[in-house]
């Protein structure tokens, strides 16, 4: 009887235990809905279509979008890049680029960058009064400084910490807050267990802090802020405003060094997946990378994955160190002011 009634109960075992997995799975799926963290889900509203950057657009830095990702629709480069313009406009100040900037195609035919010294003051700001550059260190060595906006993704974002890591280096990540969720998360998680410096880029990636209400601007800094924090514990003190675009104002007040960039490939515009857009990404980087740089690139995209497998041995045997935005910076590094890059 007894021994029946054992059989029985374990008769009943998987039954109940199928039934508990699936419980546990219906409640996951739903929190993960209501965070909204699936990992593919990405900031919407971009300001900035996947198409080529418009010269008249009224976003400054049409440098920095998010869209989709990975999409095998991405066709972002079927105009000639040859024929595309940076979409620069007359309101960025920049003392590495020729007053020609609106018209430096994507081609490295031109200056080094197009947006990396911007300050993102408007016309009737002075230009550059809170931009800063460290001094060069006395040590001889070659120090850059690699940047990634618009992550975390759960698949490129741990790539690149590997890759950095596996060079002796370090880079900086600029993160969207509401991506941080799930997989996402783990994802951030490992970057700062590796030595990465995770930093702070909005929490929509929606809002320009030079075009955003007070209450929205500290809402995205915030919340972002937060989010780094329950994350890995460690409170940010970079942050890099989304389209670089930031009054002087807001840049002198913020509690954070705000870091620009002096490198741009644009590996947002090359994301179509092909072998010549990595080398466009490549090819950029390597003819302007100097000491003291800092690279602008996405973790979005396997492009940017690939170029960085490729550039980080290339740029080991120059003599490069890759630093975080704060190693670079030092003892310079200070709260209210602009810095892209370069030394003194
Ligand atoms: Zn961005």
């Amino acid at each position: 009887m007894a021994r029946r009634k054992h059989s029985k109960r374990n008769k009943n075992l998987p039954f109940l235990a199928g039934a508990a997995l699936i419980l546990v799975a219906v409640i996951a799926v739903s929190l993960a809905f209501l965070l909204g963290g699936s990992e593919e889900e990405i900031p919407t509203d971009s300001p900035v279509t996947s198409t080529a950057p418009s010269q008249t657009t009224s976003e400054v830095f049409p440098t920095d979008p998010v869209t989709d990702v990975f999409s095998s629709t991405g066709s972002n480069v079927t105009s000639d890049p040859t024929t595309d313009t940076e979409g620069m406009t007359d309101t960025v100040t920049s003392s590495k680029s020729s007053s020609t900037d609106k018209n430096q195609t994507t081609t490295d035919t031109g200056t080094k960058t197009d947006t990396g010294t911007n300050t993102g003051t408007t016309s009737d700001e002075p230009s550059n009064p809170l931009l800063t550059k460290v001094p060069k260190p006395t040590d001889g060595v070659k120090r850059i400084a690699f940047t990634f906006d618009d992550g975390p993704h759960y698949d490129v974002t741990v790539s690149i910490a590997d890759m950095f890591a596996q060079y002796g280096g370090k880079c900086t990540y600029f993160i969207v807050g509401n991506r941080v969720a799930g997989r996402n998360a783990e994802a951030v998680s490992y970057a700062a267990s590796k030595g990465h410096e995770i930093a702070i880029h909005g929490y929509t990636h929606d809002y320009y802090y030079d075009k955003c209400s007070d209450s929205r601007y500290e809402q995205e800094v915030t919340l972002t802020h937060q989010a780094i924090v329950n994350t890995i514990g460690v409170a940010p003190t970079l942050l890099r405003p989304p389209g670089g675009g930031m009054k002087n104002s807001r840049v002198k007040a913020s509690p954070y060094a705000v870091i620009l960039w002096n490198v741009d490939p644009k590996d947002w515009y090359y994301k179509k997946e092909s072998k010549a857009n990595v080398n466009q990404i490549v090819n950029h980087i390597l003819k302007y990378a100097e000491d003291g740089d800092i690279v602008l690139m996405h973790d979005l995209y396997e492009n940017t994955r690939d170029a960085v497998e490729i550039l980080l041995p290339k740029l080991k045997e120059q003599g490069f160190e890759f630093v975080t935005v704060s190693e670079l910076m030092g003892d310079a590094k200070t709260a209210g002011q602009r810095y892209s890059g370069g030394y003194n």
